[in-house]
Parts: structure tokens; sequence; C-alpha cells
């Protein structure tokens, strides 16, 4: 019997114990309200704080919630990419930990991915630094420059895949800044979709400028390469 559920929500979390709980209420409600059947991939990524347990609590309420615990921090990208590959879902949504998303505004990220395989989101009256807004605004550029691909924010972690647009793409430390420019290279349809922005009201940021800046011009240069490499191909039989 098949039992792969419609959506998969995928969750990386660092050191969110604080967030967890309202986390939970609001994916339930948000989750509940789409009428589809799903499944919610928690991923703790060697929290320190008691973020592991509290995902366990709720793995173990509810079966349909999978807590994934990394041995140690592993980082953003490999707590993804470790969430990807345990997601079995039709659908794969992806949303920050910190509540910094809006689980709220599911139904209009799912409403988006109908007329497309890849849908972003783009965080409207942000609420972080200008540092951050700034540095944001200059590294959005600059990748959509060099590689030509047309997602706005990046950094808004709100996204949705159909899951056949993921399967075999390379993961690397830093793709979590690349995945939907890799699905557009490969041919997947795209769009965009304005969602609202909270501030953090616990826990803390994982990044400076410093920790974004050298790193994501080292991955830029990788990722250029790879848009001319990446095996692309359609598959027209298969029996
Ligand atoms: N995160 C993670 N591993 C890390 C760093 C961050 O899983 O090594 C998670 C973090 O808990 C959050 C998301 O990635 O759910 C985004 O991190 P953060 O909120 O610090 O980024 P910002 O919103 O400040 O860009
Ligand atoms: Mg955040």
């Amino acid at each position: 019997m098949d039992t792969r559920p419609d959506l998969s929500v995928v969750v990386p979390a660092y050191n969110e114990v604080d967030n967890l709980a309202p986390l939970f209420a609001e994916l339930r409600t948000a989750l509940e309200a789409t009428g589809r059947t799903w499944e919610l991939v928690l991923i703790d990524d060697g929290s320190t704080d008691g973020t592991a347990q509290a995902m366990q609590a709720e793995a173990a309420r509810d079966p349909r919630v999978v807590a994934l615990l990394l041995e140690k921090n592993a980082g953003q990208s490999a707590a993804l990419a470790a969430g990807l590959s345990r997601a079995r879902g039709e659908v794969v949504v992806t949303l920050d930990a910190d509540l910094q998303n809006d689980p709220a505004d599911l139904p209009r990220v799912l409403a988006a991915l109908e007329h497309a395989d890849v849908v972003s989101g783009i965080r409207t009256d942000r609420q972080d630094t200008w540092v951050r807004l700034v540095s944001s605004r200059i590294a959005n550029t600059v990748r959509r420059n060099v590689l030509g691909d047309p997602v706005t924010d990046i950094g808004c972690s709100f996204k949705a895949y159909r899951r056949e647009v993921l399967v075999g793409l390379p993961m690397f430390v830093g793709v979590h800044r690349f995945l939907p420019a890799l699905c557009v290279f490969r041919g997947a349809r795209f769009a965009e979709v304005k969602l609202s922005h909270r501030a953090r009201r616990h826990g803390v940021s994982k990044y400076g400028v410093g920790n974004r800046l050298w790193r994501g011009i080292a991955d830029l240069i990788g990722v250029q390469w790879l848009k001319t490499r990446l095996v692309k191909y359609r598959i027209r039989g298969d029996r």
C-alpha cells in the first residue's frame, strides 16, 4: 500500500526550544485546514537546549510527526538535506523553526504551487535589522545577476517543491541558498508569493554578515559551474 502523504513539511532547527510549542500548534492548525494528508519532518541540528527532546515528545504524540536527530550541529543545509531525503510527501514545504515564517501563509504557498513546480516566498515588511536587510538585498542582486536565476528573496525559507523536482539534486554546504535556482536550471516552473514575516521572539539568529558573505561568494562560484554541468533530462518512457 502506498502511504505517501500529500504534504511533507520540513523544519530544521538549531537551539529553538522556546519556539517549538507555538510552532507545532500553528503548524498543526495550518496543516489540518488544508484538508490534505500530511507529515511533519522536524530536524534537530545537534541542539544543546532541549530542542531534540521537544521534537521527540511531539513525535511520540502523533505518528505523522517525525523527529530526525542529527548527531551534532551540521549546519542548515545539512539539516535541510537530511529532512528532504526523509520527506515522503508529493509536495514538500520548508520553513524555519523560529516562527519568523507564519504557518498561516501555507494556503498561499500551496495555491501558488498549483501552477508551478517550485514556489519561493518573498518576505514583506521584513522584521530583521537594517544590516541584514541591506546585505540580503545586495546578495540577492549579485546572485541573480551571476546565475540568472529568478529568486527575489532566497533567504525566505518558506518554500514548496513538487517532490520530483528535488530528486537527485546535489546537496552541499550552502545549498539551502540555491535550491530553487538548481530546480529552475533543470527546467522547473517557478513562482513567487508574498508572505508575512515576524520578528524573532525567542532564541538568536545563527547568522551574521561575516558567516554569510565569503561562503556565499565561494558557493556562488561553485553553483555557476554547476549550472552548466547539472544533468538535465525528462523521462519519455519507463517500462
Ligand atoms: N538552523 C539550523 N542549523 C544551523 C543554523 C540554523 O538548523 O546550523 C535553522 C534555525 O534553527 C532556523 C533556520 O535554520 O530554523 C534559519 O536560521 P536563523 O533563523 O538563525 O536564520 P535567519 O532567519 O537569521 O536568517
Ligand atoms: Mg530566522
